[in-house]
């Protein structure tokens, strides 16, 4: 299949797309009806020692002497690039994942934003001077990496490539790049639009595959030198241990558990559209997705039947129909969902949305789901299931709220909504989260925005102006001149 003008099979290694070298390929999928959409390189061990190499290369040719401006207009070029191509690439994900083409098409614009932003961001970081003892001058230097790895997986692509990859190119580095097996097509899109905005060759370099073949190959190279991995928590620890081996940083984004919080003066008609949406946008795989709902018990029927008759309206049906929820990535991922779902058979289902009539039956489609009444303690409230269900607890007060919402192994995102600005501010420090929103969730994708977690949700921060320090390292020059 021809992405752009590229092969789908071919990976970009030292500005050149080519054919992996073992010659291995491995199918990928169309999530809508279970088709195979094309085939992809399966990137092996001698592609990343390739990739890193060419890495390498450009960090010590024409990508270091490349100023910090000119990093900057390439990336804004880029994203320009990015934006004239806003159809195309929303067709390549909404295929490759599932998603709905309207979802497809906002993640597109959002990578374009990343590009934009750390375009425009990329020579305005620098060092301080600090005063210091009598005939010194100390000043800091901020400094790439080196070579950065980056992991990314299936469910938003072209935002965690876009949040990663720029933040690591505005500041220099030189990037390999190993997209998720299940859904790469657009990072392929993505690398072919950054050699025509002129990045120099090695700049970035994309190396398909497998987890366990290029992604372990990539994460225990003694060559990276940083390595932004997103993904499942079990990986996530793989990760942090090759690094381990290593000793280099690391940064993990591996999901949650969000709630949002209603109290009894929410405003609830400002509210639904979010305590719905953000449970099912991309068929609730994402990481920040908020899959617990908490309320209080005066405003507690109230949310069930709200919430409930906005489920029975939700279609789920093939990404090119867009609907309000796509199938989900693979039949692997819809029989871990259905698991999930299989085991609250002893709880209150309080409402389905409905699989459109005419979704093929080979298609991984799941209905989403709202359980109501369901304790704290239930693997429907403490795990992420990563697809389109959310539970509804009920709390007494703000302190079990707190405890409820802090009450599971995750701490990536939570939300109050409450007209009560105190109770704002005393809970905008209380919820374990990297991510606070009062009267709001998500902050409508907020590139701007730091973003990460605590617990296993991961740690390190990407996403606006902190995903540069990220990305750096500080060299401090103290000089004895008299
Ligand atoms: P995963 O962690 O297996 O895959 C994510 C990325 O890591 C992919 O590129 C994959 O190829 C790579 N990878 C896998 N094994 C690797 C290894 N040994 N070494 C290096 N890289 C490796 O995630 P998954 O299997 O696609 O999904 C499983 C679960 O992970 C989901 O159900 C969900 O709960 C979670 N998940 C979370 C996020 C998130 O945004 N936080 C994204 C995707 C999946």
């Amino acid at each position: 299949m021809k992405i752009l003008d590229i092969d789908s099979t071919h990976c970009l290694i030292g500005g050149r797309w080519q054919a992996p070298l073992s010659g291995e390929l491995l199918p990928l999928f169309n999530p809508s009806d279970g088709t195979e959409l094309c085939q992809i390189a399966r990137g092996s061990a001698d592609d990343i020692e390739a990739a890193v190499s060419a890495a390498d290369a450009a960090l010590a040719g024409e990508w270091r002497r490349t100023t910090a401006a000119e990093r900057g207009r390439i990336l804004t070029r880029l994203g320009q690039l990015v934006l004239e191509h806003t159809d195309e690439l929303a067709q390549l994900e909404a295929q490759d994942v599932g998603k709905p083409l309207t979802q497809a098409r906002a993640d597109a614009v959002a990578l374009a934003r990343y590009m934009e932003f750390y375009g425009g961001a990329a020579d305005k970081l620098h060092g301080q001077t600090i005063p210091y003892l009598d005939g010194y001058t100390v000043y800091t230097l901020r400094e790439p990496h080196g070579v950065t790895g980056h992991i990314v997986p299936w469910n938003y692509p072209m935002q965690i490539i876009g949040r990663s990859v720029g933040a690591a190119l505005a500041t220099g580095n030189a990037c390999v790049l190993k997209p998720a097996e299940e859904a790469c097509l657009t990072a392929l899109a993505f690398a072919e639009l950054a050699v025509r905005a002129g990045l120099p060759a090695g700049a970035l370099n994309v190396v398909p595959g497998l987890g366990a073949e290029a992604g372990a190959a990539l994460s225990h190279h003694p060559c990276v030198h940083h390595i932004s991995f997103t993904g499942s928590v079990a990986v996530g620890k793989l990760i942090q241990k090759a690094a381990a081996e290593n000793v280099v940083p690391v940064t993990l984004e591996l999901g949650g558990k969000s709630p949002q919080l209603v109290f009894d003066d929410a405003d609830l008609d400002a509210a639904l559209p979010f305590l719905v949406n953000a449970g099912i946008q991309n068929a609730g795989q994402t990481c920040s997705a908020s899959s617990r709902i908490l309320v209080h018990e005066s405003r507690y029927d109230e949310v069930v039947t709200a919430m409930s008759a906005k489920y029975r309206n939700l279609k789920a049906g093939p990404a090119l129909r867009d609907l309000n929820v796509g199938p989900l990535v693979s039949q692997r991922q819809k029989e871990i969902v259905e698991g999930f779902i299989a085991a609250g058979h002893d709880l209150e289902i309080a409402a389905q949305g409905e699989i459109v009539a005419d979704a093929p039956s080979t298609g991984a489609y799941v209905a989403p789901t709202l359980f109501a009444k369901v304790s704290p303690d239930h693997s429907l409230a403490q795990d992420e299931i990563f697809g389109p269900v959310q539970v509804i607890i009920p709390f007494r007060d703000e302190d079990e709220a707190v405890a409820i919402a802090n009450g599971t192994a995750f701490g990536l995102v939570a939300s109050c909504w409450t007209k009560d600005g105190a109770r704002q501010m005393r809970l905008a420090r209380k919820l374990r989260a990297g991510q606070v929103f009062l009267n709001n969730y998500g902050a409508g994708g907020g590139v701007e925005l730091p973003f990460g977690g605590t617990g296993l949700s991961g740690h390190g921060r990407e996403k606006g102006f902190e995903a540069l320090y990220g990305f750096t390292t500080l060299k401090t020059v103290a000089a004895l001149h008299g």
